[in-house]
């Protein structure tokens, strides 16, 4: 063994310790750290050291180029895309599924049984989201590798209704996708498929403002299929103004048209640990599949989605994720194994930060976090209708704000005020189109976020307002 890795080894707990003390002063002072920062760094060339520098240089190397750089968008004020922050537990979990590093796949042999602590957080997620046992569920690195494997095993589900074993064939026949809003990674996952990003029929929204899927229309559409069987790409949350489609309405449709329902409800699965907006969610249930996000709204560290799939699917599950070739690995429907059921074969133990969050805080926990993202996103709101600088793009539905500078001729500056704002540090938000127009949009979705913080975010943006005119 090398210097450099033996003297690591003999002092690991001087490592982890002087890491340990990194971390607290970091997240001690997240709420402070800039949301942005003037970045110029690019990637050196340098070489591979010969020898190495040891850990404790590294990371001083590290503190040196990088750490300076890191934004905290785990902080309270990030509100770019749809970011979670990481909740104690969360952070916890995920530390110790690094020390134990096991290759999570089977809950017996194989020397470790971590896909029983995976079982326990799918079950914990269902129960939180108040979804019925009859799913299947694993973790995934995003919703997008959610979406991809929910469609997969759509995809197969539609090739045996047409008697092809499209896993093993390949896809010799058009597949029908119908969708009205999907997000951009379902879209993505088609391309994967091999079902192609540009294959879908497209259904109207309904009408008034609505990024819902038109049930009408999408009846009408079902219908010109003559029988043919299709699958539905449905959102439970849009991105841009977090919109339901109406799944009693669709839960009907399924009793008469044949097709597979896939749900979408990357963040807006969440509205389940509310009382007052769990019925957005209403018979949710009765999907196919679901994509859940957990980096998202359940706070815990990347990468870390879930699928859901009902149970009763398994076998075209199995069919389109199996090593067929590998017969070491047995009978995939005799003993269960993950790598048979997703798309990963190896995989850490992604389930841990999930799990020990669960554990943490419980339902009470999670409703009020959920609870105090949409309380903040309606305070926000709430400034944004009341003030002479801005307007909303679309009503407030839950967590996410989409808006604009108040009035047409202002349409010009949103990309700048845009990037003032971010410049500042203080808040993070990402621009939008929307209804032909350009918008911004604010997601609260970090358990961190407190009245405190809309009110250090709604002053920053109306004092750059007010420098703008
Ligand atoms: C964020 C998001 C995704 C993609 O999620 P990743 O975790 O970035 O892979 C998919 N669908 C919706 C609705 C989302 O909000």
């Amino acid at each position: 063994m090398k210097e450099s890795l033996k003297s690591d080894s003999l002092q690991i707990e001087h490592l982890l310790n002087i890491i340990k003390e990194q971390g607290v002063e970091y997240l001690n002072s997240i709420s402070e750290r800039a949301t942005s920062v003037d970045n110029k760094l690019i990637p050196e060339k340098q070489a591979l050291p010969e020898e190495g520098y040891g850990t404790e240089e590294v990371l001083k190397l590290f503190n040196k180029r990088f750490e300076p750089l890191m934004v905290a968008s785990s902080g309270p004020r990030y509100l770019g895309f749809v970011t979670g922050g990481s909740t104690p537990a969360s952070v916890a979990g995920d530390w110790l599924s690094t020390i134990y590093d096991q290759n999570t796949q089977s809950v017996k042999g194989h020397g470790d049984i971590s896909a029983v602590i995976e079982l326990e957080a799918i079950a914990m997620l269902l129960d939180l989201l108040e979804l019925p046992k009859s799913f299947l569920g694993g973790f995934v690195t995003g919703a997008m590798m959610s979406n991809f494997t929910c469609v997969a095993v759509a995809r197969q589900w539609y090739g045996k209704e047409k008697e092809i074993d499209i896993a093993k064939e390949g896809i010799t026949i058009p597949i029908h996708i119908l969708t009205a809003i999907p997000h951009s990674s379902a879209i993505k996952s088609l391309s994967l498929l091999g079902i192609g990003s540009g294959n879908i029929i497209k259904i109207k929204t309904e009408e008034g403002n609505r990024e819902a899927i038109s049930i009408k229309d999408l009846e009408d559409h079902i219908q010109k299929l003559n029988g043919d069987p299709f699958i539905l790409i449905s959102s439970g949350g849009t991105v841009n103004t977090v919109d339901f489609d109406d799944f009693t309405a669709i839960r009907k449709l399924k009793e008469k048209y044949n097709f597979w329902w896939h749900i979408d409800a990357a963040f807006g699965g969440f509205a389940a640990c509310s009382d007052t907006y769990k019925h957005l969610v209403k018979d949710w249930e009765y999907a196919d599949s679901i994509t859940v996000d957990c980096h998202k709204w359940l706070n815990v560290p990347y990468e870390s989605a879930v699928f859901f799939i009902k149970e009763q699917y398994k076998l075209l599950q199995v069919e389109t994720f199996q090593n067929s070739n590998a017969p070491y690995l047995g009978d995939p429907l005799e003993s269960f194994n993950y790598l048979n059921f997703l798309p990963e074969n190896s995989r850490r133990l992604k389930a841990l930060p999930a799990w020990f969050s669960l554990m943490a805080y419980g339902k009470d926990g999670y409703r009020d976090i959920v609870e105090n993202s949409i309380f903040c996103s309606n305070q926000f709101g709430e400034f944004i209708e009341s003030s002479d600088d801005f307007e909303l793009l679309a009503p407030v539905r839950l967590n996410t704000i989409c808006f604009t500078l108040k009035g047409e001729e202002k349409q010009d500056m949103v990309n700048q005020f845009l990037e003032l704002l971010n410049a500042t540090g203080k808040v993070f938000m990402t621009p939008t189109n929307y209804n032909q127009r350009k918008g911004i949009r604010a997601a609260f979705v970090n358990w961190r976020t407190t009245e405190h913080d809309v009110k250090l975010i709604t002053e920053a943006m109306a004092e750059l307002a007010t420098d703008l005119k």
